[in-house]
């Protein structure tokens, strides 16, 4: 079986990990299956992409398509029309596209195009807000493709009642767990933990990257405001697109050490070193949930409820006061425990591997 892998940007390259490894393992054990790793080109920076790539000992692409940046529309607009060439000149037995990117619609759409079988791994989520980019992506990605590789008994329901058969879904649980498993043995040290004299449990950490919390000046100078007077440092790994706003701010935070996006394995150290995590990040919902780290999200809604249901998440959504209270909670000490939601146990790529496999010898 041959299968073509997309990844694009930061979260794709944390969740195609384990599905390289685990078709390498396959392959070892003499199966017959095969793969081509297309690199969209959507984060080019070093500091999004090649770390990880040498962190999560991800092989080199066999072609990145070199998509850069520009606005959704231009970005949707250069990787398909590369991506077809690219599709055109390899054809495959399956297109397998990850998460809620650009780049996971723009492929699907080329391959479905191109009359090929698309495999959606984390299909079926939804915020039900269609203001975010990513639910657009969801939603064009999720009617177009063949299979579904799911993390949640409600991504199930929610494929189910778009009219996905009962054959097309595969509940295997979440490959961005089976990285962070993989890994938690080898995190490092942030270089900047003694810079800061940072102590275990007594800081914060941030990340903000969504349109609608880093877009608009106004509401992204009160959020810092708020988040200034937690008392306690708050590491921020500041992500390219929330750096302009970052740099205009009229008073700067006192508390809040911006930095540059920290590599996989420094992030890991960071977030599961710390009293809770302040985000509006997809993966880090997840992330803090396993680790069981409180963590606080400043959005109205959530793709992942079951880091809310089942987790250590809350959603604060746009209230300030929500925020001071929760921050006030977390330092008494009074968070929920939560546990683990089902099937995230590390074993999600070699379950869809064992998918893949049977789907090929049909
Ligand atoms: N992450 C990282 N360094 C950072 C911030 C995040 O390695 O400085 C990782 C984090 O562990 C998670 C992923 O990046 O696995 C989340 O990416 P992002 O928030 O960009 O995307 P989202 O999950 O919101 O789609």
């Amino acid at each position: 079986m041959k299968i073509t892998l997309i990844a694009g940007a930061r979260p794709n390259f944390i969740k195609i990990a384990p599905i390289i490894r685990a078709i390498e393992r396959a392959q070892r054990d003499g199966y017959s299956i095969d793969y081509r790793l297309v690199h969209t080109g959507q984060h080019y920076d070093d500091k999004l992409s090649k770390i990880f790539f040498e962190q999560l000992q991800i092989p080199e692409a066999h072609i990145n398509l070199g998509a850069g940046s520009g606005t959704q529309a231009e970005q949707t607009a250069r990787i398909m029309i590369e991506f077809e060439k690219d599709l055109l000149a390899n054809p495959t037995d399956l297109v397998i596209v990850v998460g809620d990117v650009t780049s996971t619609m723009a492929c699907t759409i080329v391959a479905k195009k191109l009359n090929t079988k698309v495999a959606h791994v984390e299909g079926g989520i939804r915020s039900f807000d269609i203001s975010m980019p990513e639910e657009i992506n969801r939603l064009v990605t999720d009617s177009l493709a063949d299979y579904f590789f799911t993390t949640s008994q409600v991504a199930n329901e929610n494929l189910k009642k778009a009219g996905v058969n009962d054959e097309q879904i595969f509940f295997v649980g979440n490959t961005m767990i089976d990285t962070l498993l993989t890994h938690l043995p080898r995190t490092q040290k942030p270089v900047l933990w003694e810079e800061l004299g940072l102590q275990s449990k007594n800081y914060f950490v941030l990340t903000l990257h969504r349109p609608s919390n880093v877009d608009d000046p106004e509401k992204f100078a009160r959020w810092m405001q708020v988040l200034d007077t937690t008392g306690l440092p708050i590491v921020f790994p500041v992500h390219p697109r929330t750096l302009k706003n970052f740099s205009r701010l009229a008073q700067k935070p006192k508390n809040i050490r911006a930095c540059d996006p920290l590599s996989y394995l420094e992030f890991i150290y960071l977030i599961k070193e710390s009293k809770a995590v302040i985000t509006d990040s997809g993966g880090v919902q997840e992330e803090t949930t396993v680790l069981g780290v409180p963590c606080l999200t400043l959005r109205n809604n959530t793709e992942r409820p079951e880091t809310v249901a089942e987790g250590t998440n809350e959603m604060i959504g746009d209230d300030f006061v929500a925020l001071s209270s929760a921050l006030a909670k977390v330092k008494s000490g009074d968070w929920k425990a939560g546990k683990i939601p089902q099937l995230w146990d590390g074993r999600t790529a070699e379950r869809i591997v064992h998918e893949l496999l049977k789907l090929g010898a049909q």
